[in-house]
């Protein structure tokens, strides 16, 4: 079970540059998603997101349908799909290729999956040379960092920042001009695409009816890392398939506004197998690999499984509270924000971080932009539950369950409990002192509710309590005529 992190939660809370920029660059994704939203730029934009739910939910629900049926066209095309049960396989399976064609250079683009299973971390172990050519996931690859954010990896670096980092593992002059700096990693990232023997990539998208994967990108990368290298392997959940091409239509016109306030990102790749004769471009040797590591865990279960509709737009986090406060890497696994507070306990089981589905107001937020209408604040709510179940299982918190059990047993005695609203009222009531409570009898003021008081403002009780005011204003009701 791990703690939460608090030591490095206030790192990020008192450091007042990484505040001012994770706030910025989420407040102006949320301010371009909420422009490309508007009546005057797509008609009624709510009816996508309804359309974008129920593929979703059919798809999920028939996912051994589409799944058989992508494989058998994928194949048809000349293509193969490699099946991984968790991380461990889909890294031996990658392993095991590049050894077998004697790979010793890959190009990535960027794929969550892929960080999902750390298979950058085992190529490199290999002492395969793996290089990410999304600028965002190079930046923080020569960083030695996790991705920020799902959308934007490097969040958080400000172009000083980058300036410094390229210096130092570039040998390059130092630049704080963002094109010039973006010309640098270009330059660079040219030469490894040409010299590259495999290209991965993630996908998208995984359309089950023609066995195409789709790959929607803004810079243009994927493209070339899936089609100047000899070989490619797409790294894909499961969970990606969608029934038929025609469907692709509505994920269009809700991703790119969602994650970035376009109405369509630059490039929308479809890639169908290995390169057909006569083809000037594209890989010589094809592979899918689908993932489940824990999918199936969630699929089974019937209320959460919408998790799974996740098209990892990203706008959840740039509208979650907490997010914009705590940033990415106060997470515990790559998948950030309020998505990852509900992934990440049904993949791992609520006990390894149980803190995580506590980590949300539960404004609702992110259930309200979600384009394929996840209801993730119920979803916190179950795991909450699950998690408190786990606790009591556990034997832990036995004095939260105690003050509970207490605070019911007072309220089944509606005589009693206005007899301690009103000694309390009389006792600390009018108080101005926020920390009112240091007063309070001693349970107040130690072990866990101390703890919890001291992060908190909680307002002393009223001088009068409210059946004394309904009382005071019926009667005064009853004087007038
Ligand atoms: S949960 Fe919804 S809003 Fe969040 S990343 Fe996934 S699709 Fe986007």
């Amino acid at each position: 079970m791990n703690p939460l992190p608090a030591e490095q939660l206030h790192k990020t809370l008192d450091n007042p540059k990484l505040q001012v920029a994770i706030y910025d660059a989420t407040g102006r994704l949320m301010d371009k998603r909420k422009t490309s939203i508007q009546p005057s730029a797509i008609e009624d934009f709510q009816s996508y997101r309804d359309q974008a739910n129920l593929i979703k939910r059919h798809a999920i629900e028939n996912l051994d349908f589409y799944l058989e049926q992508i494989e058998e066209n994928v194949t048809r095309r000349g293509g193969k799909v490699l099946w991984a049960r968790d991380a461990a396989d889909a890294t031996r399976i990658v392993l095991e290729l590049a050894r077998e064609k004697n790979i010793r250079s890959i190009v990535k683009s960027k794929s969550m999956t892929t960080e999902e299973i750390e298979l950058n971390e085992h190529l490199e172990h290999d002492k395969i040379e793996v290089v990410e050519t999304d600028l965002g996931e190079y930046i923080i690859q020569l960083a030695h960092e996790k991705p920020y954010h799902i959308v934007a990896p490097a969040l958080h670096k400000t172009r000083y920042e980058v300036a410094d980092l390229f210096t130092e593992k570039l040998g390059v002059e130092r630049e704080e001009v963002i094109e010039k700096q973006t010309m640098i990693a270009r330059r660079v990232l040219r030469e490894k695409f040409l010299a590259a023997e495999l290209g991965i990539t993630g996908a998208n998208f995984l359309i089950a009816d023609s066995g195409a994967i789709v790959l929607i990108e803004n810079e243009g990368n994927a493209r070339l890392t899936s089609s100047a290298p000899r070989i490619q392997i797409a790294v894909a959940g499961i969970e990606k398939v969608i029934p038929r091409a025609q469907d692709l239509a509505t994920f269009l016109k809700v991703l790119g506004r969602s994650a970035t306030g376009q109405p369509l990102t630059v490039y929308t790749s479809f890639l169908s197998g290995p390169r057909r004769p006569g083809e000037i471009d594209g890989p010589e040797e094809f592979y899918l690999l689908l993932i489940d590591n824990g999918r199936t865990r969630v699929l089974a279960d019937k209320d959460k499984r919408q998790s799974l509709y996740c098209i990892r737009c990203g706008a959840c986090l740039n509208h979650c509270p907490v997010y914009r406060k705590i940033g990415g890497h106060n997470y515990p696994w790559v998948y950030s924000g309020p998505i990852g507070a509900i992934l990440s306990p049904q993949f791992h089981g609520v006990t390894q971080d149980p803190w995580l589905p506590f980590a949300s107001s539960l404004c609702g937020a992110c259930g309200e932009v979600c384009p394929v209408k996840i209801e993730i604040p119920k979803i916190l709510l179950q795991l909450r539950t699950e998690v408190t179940r786990a606790k009591q299982r556990e034997g832990k918190d036995v004095w939260e369950r105690r003050a509970f059990r207490a605070w019911s047993w007072l309220m089944c005695r509606p005589k009693l409990y206005a007899f301690a609203g009103a000694a309390g009222g009389m006792i600390f009531g009018g108080s101005d002192s926020k920390a009112w409570w240091k007063k309070a009898p001693l349970p107040f003021r130690i072990g866990p509710l101390q703890k919890w008081l001291s992060q908190r403002d909680l307002p002393p009780p009223a001088a009068r309590t409210f059946r004394q005011l309904w009382r005071e204003r019926k009667a005064l009701r009853d004087r007038t005529p």
